[in-house]
């Protein structure tokens, strides 16, 4: 610092206002307009984010040009209270609260009763006359230092603190615990200090502060921030401190504490709410150890503040343009408040509020969007459990598609089939892991278990596709299909007994459970039409059948991003025709198949193209690997051993051999398994390297798709299709595969003789893509983002088998901060995706890109790829809600940073 005069480091709450939010944080900022706006609120200061910034550059020095500083401050808050800080009879006690510019809710740290001391507590406990609260406050204030301060783990406190719950009764509260317990814990506590840190605990309460004010600037830099801010692209602001006296509603029967909400958080109803307790601290009305009162009897025993405390909440809530939580204190007849915050709440009640408060002219249309949580309004689509219920949980999977449902167990897809027809609508199929051949199991169930596999496994991703719930990876239960049943521990679930899945939360109940209907009001549509004004970023869907589209289209979607053609070819009655085209021999026998497959894809087509009228379709060629298509070796082996005894036995018996043809064709298969079986097929012969091999299939794919849109074109439909080429990692294979499918696609418009709007696109799902993206781009007439696979790739890690072997090790481990199947990693394939979308910019200006992967319908992601310039997301038709409103965010917030910049 070169000037005479230090900079202005640390404010007054009353020289806090909303215009010094970046440099006091939301809560200084918040605190100083309560000040402002006359309420009574507990004296304190601000220290800056300037400061924080600073700190991190030159801790030393910061700290020694704003101590001073502290100290002339706290001298204030002595004479406002005339209570001394550190005083042994009539202590000023503090809390210390971080507070960034943008709300970054619990992720940095606080301490609260700070100045306490071995003296000072019982100083406390006279004045208060409540020996167990101080006693419990300076322990709280040992623990919370410890932990925020000095990084001493807090479970090991909560150990000391079980020992002695524990003494008590095996299910003993910590409210439990009386003074002479709670002295012991201490004793404990200050011994665990000492033995981590190797020096006792600081009993000077200058040096507590100072300790604790480093610990909240350090806190701006811990790993949960710093994740959060990544996520939520928040940028280095820093935080600032915020040092408050503390109040005690526990002096006494003129004294009370309560919470307070300006609305109805569970269902939004514009109606005032809240509890209170007299003669109580905050956190007994947490703890419910007394059984709280209504707010409104407030009006009965504390009539003048409860007038004042309504005023107060309806200033408040006009103020913050939010439903307000407030927490008040009233001590000795005195109302302070504490905090106010906007308030938690459920997702049907976060959106009746949000267009309420459009409509009463309290917010506009961006402020509505920024309070909904894109996450939980997944939840206003699918059933969930009865929050009341009580369940008896057998296991814990991944939550692979949301939603949940109660149905039979039932361990094969034919039979789930079978009973589907019979009547039986509800069905849980339970499977190891399904494949290709489980589709028709799957459209028959409304729920899938499998023991393995991870979010992007076959059942997870059809699941979500069908808006099914589906609990995938649950390895606890030892699925035994040879006796239908699975066991966890000693529970054996037979075929044909309830169960009950939890698609969001991967719970796995025993028995049916009462479901909660999913609530889609007025007010959920209004918002989604709010957040489609907001909004620049493109949404799609990513649909395989005209059920999908159907859905799609209900839920808002403007095209189709992927369609996945190997979905079409399961359908139970296909699958027989699609095994004869692999295992033809000659080129007859394929093309005989093929001709036989052309009319059934076509025919989805052009139901698909009806429906998504005038919007683009995008359609992905064949790319899976061909052995999905056929039966298990292990079953046909199986199959092939019953057939010859069969045989062996009648030529002993009859001397015929009656399936001596059976035979040749069983062999014929096995052969044929065998020759496609690979070491590592999601790196092997598919995507366009089946169209490279086998050409004809991607021909019959192309003429279908051409063959739909030129007769809906002559019908006057309009029609956009975009040809989607998978698995590209080399320009060569994109001018190979395009060339000979454009001459196919134009051949049919000319026959047609009509005129097409088409595309021939790529996905980037192989990082070399991503590297040769400008070279990609002069055959690719869009991109977009297969992220599933270009996370598999980018990362080496096996999406079949990560997610269950090794992911939640590394998470358990912070190894992995996130799971990269689900939240898009952005250091790594999001620095790939960024160069891809530059490069291929740079030789196609405006080239359309977008993502289809699964993270494509993830809030984070989705703000991530519209920071890098994407032109739209693709994901499950459940998804497109979400995606709406994740897409509106962005938009505010790239507007909102463009501002503070
Ligand atoms: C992807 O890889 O992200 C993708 C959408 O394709 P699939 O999941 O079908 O491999
Ligand atoms: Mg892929």
């Amino acid at each position: 610092m070169t000037s005479k005069e230090a900079p202005k480091y640390i404010y007054d709450f009353s020289e806090g206002r909303k215009e010094l939010k970046n440099l006091l944080g939301g809560k200084g900022a918040n605190l100083g307009e309560m000040t402002h706006l006359g309420l009574n609120i507990p004296p304190g200061f601000t220290i800056t984010t300037e400061a924080c910034l600073i700190y991190f550059k030159d801790p030393k020095n910061l700290m020694a040009k704003i101590e001073p500083m502290v100290l002339e401050h706290l001298k204030k808050l002595e004479e406002a209270t005339s209570k001394k800080f550190g005083d042994k009879n009539n202590p000023l006690l503090l809390s210390v609260r971080s507070g960034a510019p943008m709300s970054m809710p619990g992720m940095m740290d606080t301490v609260l009763n700070l100045g306490l001391n071995d003296e000072s507590v019982k100083g406390v406990a006279e004045q208060t006359e409540n020996p167990r609260f101080a006693y419990d406050s300076w322990r709280r204030f040992i623990q919370m230092f410890g932990d925020v301060c000095m990084g001493i783990g807090d479970e090991k406190f909560e150990r000391i603190l079980d020992k002695y719950k524990r003494a008590i009764s095996r299910n003993a509260h910590d409210t439990d615990l009386k003074v002479k317990d709670l002295q012991k814990v201490i004793a404990d506590y200050k011994a665990l200090y000492e033995k981590e840190i190797g020096s006792p605990f600081p009993q000077d309460p200058y040096k507590q502060l100072f300790v604790a004010i480093e610990a909240v600037f350090k806190s701006w830099n811990n790993k949960r921030a710093i994740t959060y801010r990544k996520i939520s692209n928040i940028p280095n602001f820093g935080t600032a401190v915020n040092i408050q006296v503390m109040v005690f509603g526990n002096k006494g029967e003129n004294s009370a504490t309560g919470v307070a909400f300006t609305r109805d958080p569970s269902n939004g109803d514009n109606i005032k709410f809240g509890e209170y307790l007299t003669n109580a601290q905050g956190e007994d009305v947490v703890a419910g150890i007394r059984t709280p009162k209504r707010l409104e009897e407030m009006n009965n025993e504390f009539p003048k503040i409860y007038k004042q405390l309504k005023s107060t909440m309806i200033k408040l809530e006009k103020h913050y343009r939010d439903m307000q939580d407030i927490e008040f204190t009233i001590e000795n007849g005195e109302l302070f408040i504490l905090q106010t915050r906007n308030g938690k709440r459920t997702p049907s009640a976060a959106v009746k509020i949000a267009v309420d408060m459009v409509k009463e002219g309290l917010i506009n249309n961006e402020e509505a969007i920024m309070s909904i949580d894109p996450d939980k309004i997944s939840k206003l689509l699918f059933k969930s459990i009865d929050e009341n219920a009580i369940v008896r949980v057998l296991a814990k999977g991944i939550n692979a598609s949301p939603g949940a449902v109660s149905g039979i167990a039932i361990f094969d897809s034919d039979e789930a089939e079978k009973l589907a027809h019979s009547g039986e609508d509800e069905i849980i199929l339970v499977r190891p892991q399904t494949k290709p051949e489980d589709v028709h199991g799957l459209y028959a169930s409304s729920g899938v278990l499998t023991q393995f596999g991870g979010k992007t496994s076959h059942a997870a991703v059809v699941a979500r596709g069908m808006g099914k719930p589906a609990v995938v990876g649950a390895q606890d239960i030892e699925i035994d299909e040879e006796a239908k049943e699975f066991r966890v521990g000693e529970t054996v679930i037979k075929e044909g007994k309830y169960i009950t899945i939890d698609g969001t939360t991967g719970r796995v109940i025993e028995g049916r459970v009462p479901l909660v209907e999913p609530e889609i009001k007025g007010e959920f549509l209004e918002l989604l039409e709010i957040a489609d004004e907001i909004r620049t970023l493109g949404v799609r869907a990513n649909a395989d059948t005209p059920t999908d589209a159907k859905k799609a289209l209900e839920f808002g979607a403007e095209g189709i991003g992927l369609t996945r053609t190997e979905h079409m070819f399961m359908a139970q009655e296909r699958l027989p025709v699609v095994q004869n085209m692999i295992m033809a021999q000659t080129m007859e026998e394929r093309q005989d198949a093929l001709n036989k497959i052309l009319p059934m894809q076509k025919g989805d087509f052009l139901e698909i193209f009806k429906i998504m009228e005038g919007k683009p379709v995008t359609i992905r060629l064949l790319d899976p690997p061909l052995h999905e298509f056929l039966p298990e070796l292990s079953t046909v082996l199986l199959e092939n051993q019953e057939l010859r005894m069969t045989n062996s036995l009648s030529k002993s018996l009859l001397e015929i051999s009656p399936l001596d043809e059976e035979i040749k064709k069983k062999k014929k298969v096995i052969k044929l398994i065998r020759s496609l079986s690979e070491e590592n097929p999601m790196m092997g012969l598919r995507g366009c390297r089946l169209g490279i091999v086998w050409p004809e299939i991607n021909e019959m794919q192309v003429k279908a798709i051409f063959e739909a849109a030129c007769e809906l074109k002559l019908q006057g439909v309009e029609v956009i299709p975009e040809v989607m080429i998978p698995l590209i990692g080399m320009i060569s294979e994109l001018q190979y595969v395009k060339a000979q499918l454009l001459e196919i696609a134009e051949e049919t418009i000319k026959d047609y003789g009509v005129e097409l709007n088409y595309k021939f696109g790529t996905m980037i799902e192989i990082p070399r893509a991503a590297l040769t993206a400008d070279e990609i781009a002069m055959e690719a007439e869009f991109f977009s983002f297969g992220t599933n696979d270009l996370t598999q790739m980018t990362f080496g890690f096996s999406r079949d088998d990560a997610e269950g072997k090794f992911i939640p090790v590394y998470l358990n481990k912070e190894i992995l901060e996130r799971n990269p199947f689900e939240i898009l990693d952005q250091d790594g394939v999001g620095k790939l995706m960024k160069m891809a979308v530059k490069l291929g910019r740079e030789t196609r200006p405006g080239l359309k890109c977008g993502v289809c992967g699964e993270h494509g319908g993830e809030p984070s992601s989705i703000k991530f790829v519209a920071s890098i310039g994407l032109d739209y997301v693709s994901c499950s038709p459940f998804r497109i809600p979400v995606a709406r409103i994740a897409a509106a965010q962005a938009a505010i917030m790239e507007k909102e940073i463009e501002n503070i910049k």
